[in-house]
């Protein structure tokens, strides 16, 4: 079977650990990050919602302090 590729990179899922898989689109760990700091570039201009993006970055990094890895 061919493997998986991101939709963004083209990384294939044997060249990057972590590969999320959508309907018909997949995004790699790289990518995901990239689009992480670009949400929060554009949201900077939206108050309301940088602060539920700032939310959702919080519980981001209290999950990654429960699973013992810190950002
Ligand atoms: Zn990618």
């Amino acid at each position: 079977m061919k493997p998986k590729s991101c939709s963004f990179c083209g990384y294939r899922s044997n060249e990057t650990p972590i590969l999320v898989e959508g309907p018909g689109v997949n995004i790699c760990s790289h990518c995901a990050l990239i689009a992480i700091r670009f949400m929060i570039d554009k949201t900077k201009a939206y108050p309301e919602m940088m602060e539920e993006l700032k939310k959702e970055l919080k519980e981001l990094s209290d999950h990654l302090h429960h699973v013992g890895t810190e950002i």
